[in-house]
């Protein structure tokens, strides 16, 4: 039985789960400013970076375009 408020709750749901995907996909690859070396963002080598270093891309191709190299760890 759809209920105003059911059809609230599954609309909220939807949402969520629009802007939880759309997080995921924003800024995947981070870059360390010193090294020239881009990561995905769960990369050992991210957690370790010092957060002024760090440069975040969307898609590789950006990264590659401004001279990054692919780590050879996460292999992005
Ligand atoms: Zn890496």
């Amino acid at each position: 039985m759809f209920t105003k408020r059911r059809v609230l709750i599954v609309l909220t749901a939807l949402v969520l789960v629009i802007a939880a995907a759309a997080n995921a996909f924003a800024s995947t690859y981070v870059g360390n400013a010193h090294t020239h070396k881009f990561h995905y963002e769960w990369c050992r080598y991210v957690d370790r970076m010092n957060d002024s270093n760090k440069v975040y891309f969307e898609d590789r191709e950006d990264a590659i375009d401004q001279g990054y190299v692919p780590c050879k760890v996460c292999q992005p």
